[in-house]
């Protein structure tokens, strides 16, 4: 029996996001391109969603898809469709001599997105919210709020 991952293409489930303009800020005039190659696969990882540091395409957990805050899922989106441009321009998107909250790709990642979360409207608070996950540390967590600019209390 086959209980192997389905996988399609970013556009094909994602309609519409090579004319968002933070998606568009990433990629330039290669959104559509890039994004009608990238491959996204739908798995049942525990988590959120990542991109594959082998072969760069999107791993996303089938259960954050269904369940996730809408929002959540959108910025997201943005954070690693940085890290897959990132990819594309060779950069080692797990280096391990970098904390998570310390390694370069991430922080760019992160700025971003927190970017967008401010456009959206997005209260200090509600992106502390964002950036806060389970397995990050308070002190990871302030470090890394700090870095992308967002104010901890
Ligand atoms: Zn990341």
């Amino acid at each position: 029996m086959s209980i192997g991952n389905s996988k399609i293409f970013f556009l094909e489930y994602f309609k519409g996001f090579d004319k968002v303009p933070a998606v568009q800020g990433i990629f330039g005039d290669k959104t559509t391109a890039v994004l009608s190659h990238l491959t996204v696969e739908f798995s049942w990882i525990n988590g959120y969603m990542y991109v594959d540091g082998a072969d760069g395409h999107l791993v996303i957990s089938k259960g954050y898809l269904s369940r996730g805050d809408r929002t959540d899922i959108y910025l997201d989106l943005i954070h690693e469709l940085c890290h897959v441009k990132q990819f594309m321009d060779g950069k080692e998107l797990f280096d391990p001599s970098y904390e998570y909250v310390d390694r370069p790709t991430e922080i760019e990642a992160y700025r971003y997105t927190v970017e967008e979360a401010r456009r959206l409207g997005l209260s200090e608070e509600r992106i502390r919210f964002y950036l806060k996950t389970e397995w990050m540390s308070d002190d990871d967590f302030q470090r890394l709020a700090k870095s992308v600019n967002v104010s901890v209390a």
